[in-house]
């Protein structure tokens, strides 16, 4: 206390930091060593910079500051003293947290520590970190404040500047994850408080590692920094776009009119991206994939936000990478489906679920079946029979290829020990089990544990495995070959197709893969060209040939008159399983006559072209996803019930009417009633153009107009019959037949079981609406079910032809029931959508329960908040109805049916009580 005594002498005239007694002081400790006098060691603090004091009075006001300190602060550093602490030492508004104040903590007299202030007047670029203690006389009356501060200027800076190379990526710039995650959080915030939208978009880069894998790393890095440069440009703010890691970006887009805002954006980044680039004097040209979602309707928190925009991104690969997909909940439903298919894989092989069939392939020549190529078959106890297109996928993220794998060639070459004659094994060996190592190894031991021949074993294997280190290639090769099994490149044309690996690796066989050849038919293809030169080079080198896929009569006349050696397809036989093999092959030689039908149907071409769907007096956009003479399938009409009228314009008056005949997920099959016409180049036009005059006389909206979103009513198909009676088209037009239009385009419609053996009812059911016998026990397992909120969805989706989220989010105020009108608002400002009720529609509504305080029609009891619970009873409610193919999307399409019975209000008020019952 001594020394804060000391100077509270002389205000107003800080001491010299020079003074002589200080020394003085000085130059005695060093001679004699006494005790230091606590005042001069502080002194000497104070005078080396490192820090300096304070001292207050009871009423927080200044009455010592070291001299240095306060001449730094004010311009008249004297009349420091005597002013309150708090004014002139202020927070920092970069540091500081508000509850902290320096003038709230000198007001409690409780010590404190690295309270972070500057000057309020002048310097007030120094930041300290300042400390105090309360100071009590002897009778317990506080008696102001002392403490010390010290400079954190840089500390602070250096600590600013690596939380700034933490948050951002050395390479380009860009802030990086750790950023993400707060400037989304921010802007999420935003979002709920000004109810706007915002957009996460997920970028990857396609065929990137092949850039860094054949130029180097270097390279890569240059690259990144170039699509860095463009996505820049297009974005115009460095904050908004982030690097994620490896060729992963993400941009945040806070303004945007609507999807079609983004989804052009989003192809306009894949466009940019696309551009070939310089790096280090090569040229290099990559793709990218977009993945959008939107908050707050696909997430409203950070997490779920993001994995709904890499499910999107998924999606956008799956689609053949470049171009964008939003996010749905079918995505995450399927993902969900996905990763149950996974679990149960994981099983399945112990659980004897899985099999290996044989499909043989047949020497052109001769019709004798040289050798059988062993494929997976598995039998889901669930969900019957499963392809393996989409399990060898799952088993090959999970890990579990290499056990599968392992397990169909000791399978394949048991089973070949067993058969009379020569008969060749072609198994399938998948680039990861190849690069693995271990293979060599496996084969040996199953040749050796089945006694199988090794010339009799042919492994099949994908350009994939070229992907990677070359030199481990070269080895895992020689050691096969002397092991001596024989090695096929299967799926060529597939991939690269690139003759290359001919050279250098040692094949006895090319497989052209099914796509390939089918699409050697067509007319205006070069494949049949492209066959002609790898048969002349497979002969050459010495390498037989086989088609895959040959399924009718024109195509086997192409792939002879080519000289391709074997043929492999449903024209001589599917894979079936070892009895049958068995039995087949007899004694021994084994010939197939072929036999199919004589021409391939029309081909679906696959497209993602945006066209205009017209119906009544509405336009919307729509993208094509597959396109034959006789139908189209289509995303963007899910709101259309089944059977709905409409004219698709392709532009320059290419119209053709059509109508909904079927919709999955969130595709729709519309028939045309006109075939198109093709000209073999990928072009094609409809069979009358309509002008643009005729279209506005007849009241259909101009190509020029808005897209808008109301639904038909009951009169809008009048501006269609205008034009019909225009274009002297029959009123009443029947559509040709439209199992056959959309059996060519079938393919993307149907997901599971649709593999040679599998029967085709997944693929009709929704060619048709369910029957009234059918909609019947839906209603009534739904009934049954143990969710009551079910009971009302199924109810309601029939009655309204609604869709399943639009009922989830509906509220009672959208509702019209005097009028009986539902208006679905939409977030996409006048675009909301009128769905003109039934009489039964309001009568459930009607006596459908509801909560005064609560907005929903379908909520949860407890939450009153929107109630999506209910899958699990679903699917069991489809089950029990022997439906387990009809999605609850599906529903929307069904005719109601002659037979089935009006909601009574016995019924209604039946499934009301037992919903009553929630609350
Ligand atoms: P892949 O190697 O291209 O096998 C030929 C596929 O074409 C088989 O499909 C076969 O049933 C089908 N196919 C043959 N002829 C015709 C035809 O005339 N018309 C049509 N539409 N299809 C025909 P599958 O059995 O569904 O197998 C699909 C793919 O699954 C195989 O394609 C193969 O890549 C993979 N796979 C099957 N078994 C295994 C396995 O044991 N290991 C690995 N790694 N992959 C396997
Ligand atoms: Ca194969
Ligand atoms: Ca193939």
């Amino acid at each position: 206390m001594g020394f804060w005594q000391d100077r509270k002498s002389t205000p107003g005239q800080p001491s010299e930091p020079h003074s002589s007694a200080g020394s003085a002081a000085r130059q005695s400790a060093v001679e004699v060593m006494p005790l230091p006098d606590a005042s001069s060691l502080l002194h000497a603090y104070e005078i080396s910079g490192q820090g300096w004091f304070w001292q207050t009075d009871a009423a927080g006001r200044i009455s010592y500051i070291t001299p240095h300190v306060a001449a730094q602060i004010a311009v008249e550093p004297q009349r420091l003293i005597g002013m309150p602490l708090k004014e002139v030492l202020g927070p920092d508004e970069n540091v500081s947290e508000p509850a902290r104040t320096l003038a709230f903590l000198l007001t409690k007299q409780a010590k404190f520590d690295n309270v972070v202030v500057k000057s309020t007047g002048r310097d007030s670029g120094t930041l300290w970190a300042l400390a105090g203690s309360p100071q009590f006389a002897s009778d317990g009356q506080f008696t102001g404040y002392c403490g010390s501060a010290v400079d954190i200027t840089e500390q602070l800076q250096s600590s600013k500047h690596a939380a700034r190379l933490a948050m951002y990526d050395a390479l380009t710039g860009l802030p990086n994850r750790l950023r993400l995650a707060d400037v989304l959080s921010t802007e999420l915030k935003a979002v709920a408080v000004h109810k706007r939208q915002s957009a996460v978009m997920m970028l990857d880069l396609d065929r990137f590692k092949q850039v860094n894998d054949t130029l180097g790393h270097p390279a890569g890095d240059e690259l990144l920094k170039q699509v860095a440069d463009r996505l820049y440009r297009i974005i115009g703010d460095k904050e908004r776009i982030f690097r994620l890691g490896g060729d992963e970006f993400q941009v945040i887009v806070r303004e945007f009119a609507d999807r079609d805002a983004l989804q052009e954006l989003g192809e306009r980044i894949i466009a940019m991206l696309s551009q070939p680039y310089a790096v280090f004097g090569s040229r290099c040209i990559i793709g990218a994939s977009v993945g959008i979602a939107i908050a707050p309707e696909d997430g409203r928190e950070c997490d779920q936000l993001i994995r709904n925009a890499d499910l999107a991104l998924y999606d956008a690969k799956g689609r053949g990478r470049g171009c964008a997909s939003f996010f749905s909940t079918d995505l995450l439903n399927e993902a969900e489906d996905k990763r149950i298919l996974e679990e149960d894989l994981r099983e399945a092989l112990s659980r004897g679920e899985i099999e290996v069939y044989y499909q043989p392939f047949v020497n052109t020549t001769t019709n004798t079946v040289t050798g059988v190529e062993a494929l997976l078959r598995w039998h889901h106890p669930e969900r019957g029979f499963i392809t393996p297109d989409l399990f060898i996928p799952i088993a090959e993220e999970a890990n579990l290829i290499a056990q599968l794998g392992e397990w169909a060639l000791r399978r394949a070459c048991d089973d070949a020990a067993s058969w009379p004659g020569k008969l060749r094994v072609a198994v399938n060996v998948s680039p990861t089990q190849f690069i693995g190592g271990s293979l060599p190894a496996i084969v040996t031991s199953a040749l050796a544990s089945s006694g199988l021949s090794p010339e009799r074993l042919e492994l099949e294997i994908t350009e994939g495995i070229f992907l990677s280190d070359s030199a481990a290639t070269d080895g895992i090769f020689a050691t096969l070959k002397q092991i001596g099994v024989r090695l096929s490149l299967d799926d060529f044309g597939t991939g690269y197709s690139s003759l290359g690996y001919l050279r250098t690796a040692p094949f006895d066989k090319i497989k052209i893969d099914k796509t390939f050849v089918r699409a050697a038919t067509l007319p205006g293809s070069r494949n049949a060209a492209i066959i002609a030169a790898i048969v002349a080079l497979a002969e050459a080198l010495g390498l037989e040939t086989t088609a895959e896929g040959i399924e009718t009569e024109d195509q086997l006349e192409l792939i002879r008159k080519l000289r391709v050696s074997h043929v492999q397809g449903y024209i001589y036989s599917p894979a079936i399983d070892c009895e049958a093999l068995k039995e087949n092959v007899g004694a021994g030689e084994w010939c197939i006559a072929p036999s199919g039908p004589s021409r391939q149907r029309s081909e679906r071409i696959s497209m993602f072209r945006k066209i205009r769907a017209i119906f009544g007096n509405h336009v919307r956009s729509v993208l094509i996803r597959n396109l034959s003479e006789t139908g189209a399938l289509v995303e963007g009409l899910d709101d259309l019930p089944y059977d709905s009228q409409l004219i698709i314009d392709f532009g320059d008056g290419n119209l053709v009417f059509a109508r909904v005949k079927r919709s999955r997920n969130r595709q729709q099959g519309v028939v045309f009633e006109e075939a198109l016409i093709f000209d073999g180049e990928g072009g094609f036009r409809s069979a009358r153009q309509v002008p643009a005059y005729v279209l506005q006389k007849a009241g259909i909206p101009s190509p020029t107009d808005q897209p808008s979103y109301l639904l038909p009513d009951e009169n809008n198909n009048d501006a269609l019959a205008g034009l019909r009676a225009k274009l002297g088209m029959p009123q009443h037009p029947t559509t040709g037949p439209a199992e056959l239009a959309l059996a060519n385009l079938s393919e993307g419609l149907v997901g599971v079981g649709t593999g040679p053996t599998s029967t085709h009812s997944s693929r009709d059911l929704h060619e048709r609406p369910l029957s009234g016998e059918e909609l019947r026990r839906l209603i009534e397992a739904a009934e049954d079910s143990s969710n009551q909120q079910l009971r009302f969805i199924v109810q309601l989706l029939i009655r309204t032809h609604a869709r399943q989220r639009d009922l989830l989010e509906a509220r009672w105020a959208d509702f019209d029931l005097h009028r009986k009108v539902w208006t679905i608002p939409s977030l996409e400002a006048g675009y909301e959508r009128r769905v003109t009720l039934s009489n039964e529609a309001v009568d459930v509504l009607r006596e459908l329960p509801r909560w005064d305080d609560c907005p929903y029609l379908l909520a949860n009891p407890a939450t009153k908040m929107p109630y999506r619970s209910f899958a699990a009873s679903w699917h069991t409610a489809r089950i029990k109805a022997g439906l387990p193919d009809v999605e609850i999307d599906d529903l929307r399409f069904c005719s109601l049916g002659e037979e089935l019975e009006p909601p009574t209000s016995d019924r209604t008020r039946r499934i009301a009580r037992s919903f009553a019952g929630l609350r």
